[in-house]
């Protein structure tokens, strides 16, 4: 029976690559091989289901092939010591020198932040799709969710999911070779590839020897015609072996500028989850997280207060967070509310980029829709003359620019001009016109 089973083996192993063979077919063990049945004992259950869908085929022809009969039934006995002796680094012999008898784990083309994991990310109401879609397509990579394409704005920890998703495909799968890749670096791998005539090894890497692509950033191939061709044919070949992808990206498949149709509806034929900026309690919640990971004492007051300031994204929060534990460092004081206040005042004001008249005049186009060209220009219609005034108070208000300064953003009215305007709309507001208190209010709250 070993003997037949060994054969088999054998046979594949002139047919796929060395390190296929030693990822995949070198742990397993056969305990049962006859006409009635053949039974494999695999690591984890996370063989089984890839051997079932990748190997089982050319392992029972193989069998067939020199035995002449195929075992009518296959059952799969998951076998904790293989799991064990995998994870055990190799003993070489004493006389040869060391040689791994299994290749290194993948880790070493992953390059995944090992900070990165699912155990360090928090869940909210803002992420619980995405979450709960990465973690599935870890559990079941090539499965349920291929590809998986997550979507969000920057810093809301969309890298950090995917490198999650790498992380605990590795430890249950610890021979998995999962690459995890920027949009950019693959686009420079493939320029440098073409330049160096090493395309066959660029494909062999991205096609044949990956089972688990974690690309980031896919809006950077936006315009790059000849990447979005590589990579449309690099997800394909995934694909069709049912190799995870899972793809990250800073807006909704569709709205990728300048991407290739069929790549979109690629990306879309899997499951889309979005990321969105989180909520207060989930802000906090982050703090307190990583406030723990960083060994920095924060008292809940604190953590509010800090989550209370800082809306736009996880990255920031982090970095406020960080700030002032440097603060209260350096001060020799305990992190509390009253060093919060003075601490996140002076470096907000320089973290947080002021107004300009530019954001203004954007702001008051988008909200009265009205072009921008007409804003600025003498046209003297109703419609764009309201909007107008409103955009030079808000300059003059919110920015606190001169009315000459003004002025010339404004196609080189007159001071004068923008006075007349500042005042109107201010007695406006001070008569309370309803609606000039919501446009303003609604602007002031677009511009944040
Ligand atoms: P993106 O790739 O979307 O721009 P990142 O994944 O790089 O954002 O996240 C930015 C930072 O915020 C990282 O340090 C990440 O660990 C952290 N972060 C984002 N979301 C969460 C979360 N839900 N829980 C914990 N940390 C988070
Ligand atoms: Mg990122």
């Amino acid at each position: 029976m070993s003997e037949l089973w060994q054969r088999a083996l054998d046979e594949l192993r002139e047919r796929v690559s060395a390190d296929m063979y030693e990822a995949w077919l070198r742990p397993l063990r056969c305990s049962a091989l006859d006409e009635q049945g053949l039974a494999i004992e695999v690591p984890n259950r996370f063989y089984q289901d890839w051997l079932t869908s990748n190997y089982l085929q050319p392992i029972l022809e193989a069998i067939e092939r020199r035995a002449g009969w195929r075992p009518r039934r296959v059952t799969w006995i998951v076998n904790e010591a293989l799991q064990a002796e995998m994870e055990a680094p190799a003993e070489p012999p004493a006389s040869v020198p060391p040689r791994r008898s299994t290749p290194a784990p993948s880790r070493s083309v992953t390059s995944l932040n090992p900070k990165y994991c699912f155990e360090t990310f928090v869940v909210g109401p803002s992420n619980q799709l995405a979450h709960a879609a990465s973690l599935a397509a870890a559990s079941d990579p090539g499965r349920r969710f291929n590809p998986l394409f997550i979507y969000g704005g920057v810093g809301l920890g969309k890298s950090h999911l995917v490198n999650a998703v790498g992380h605990r495909i590795l430890r249950d799968l610890p021979h998995a070779r999962v690459l995890y890749v920027s949009a950019e670096r693959f686009t420079n791998e493939f320029i440098a590839a073409l330049q160096n005539h090493r395309i066959a090894e660029f494909r062999q890497r991205y096609r044949v020897e990956c089972d688990v692509l974690l690309m980031d950033d896919i809006q950077f191939l936006a315009g790059r015609e000849q990447t979005q061709e590589e990579f449309f044919h690099t997800f394909n070949a995934l694909h069709h072996h049912d190799r995870q992808i899972v793809v990250t990206c800073d807006v909704y498949p569709e709205r990728i500028p300048e991407m290739q149709e069929r790549l979109v509806s690629r990306f879309q034929s899997g499951m889309v989850a979005d990321i969105q900026p989180p909520e207060l309690d989930t802000r906090v919640a982050i703090l307190h997280k990583k406030a723990e990971l960083e060994g920095i004492v924060l008292p809940n007051d604190v953590a509010l207060f800090v989550a209370q300031q800082v809306k736009s994204n996880v990255r920031e929060l982090e970095g406020s967070l960080l700030r002032l534990a440097a603060c209260a460092d350096l001060a020799g004081r305990p992190l509390d509310l009253e060093l919060a206040r003075e601490a996140l005042r002076t470096t907000h004001s320089v973290a947080e980029r002021a107004t300009t008249i530019d954001d203004v005049q954007r702001a008051v186009s988008e909200y009265f829709d009205v072009r921008l060209a007409d804003l600025k220009s003498h046209r003297r219609h109703r419609s764009v003359t309201y909007p107008r005034m409103i955009a030079m108070y808000l300059c003059r208000e919110r920015v606190g620019a001169s009315l000459p300064a003004i002025g010339q953003s404004f196609n080189g009215k007159d001071h004068t001009t923008v006075l007349s305007a500042v005042r109107k709309i201010k007695g406006l507001l001070d008569a309370n016109d309803p609606r000039t208190r919501a446009a303003v209010d609604a602007i002031e709250r677009k511009l944040g």
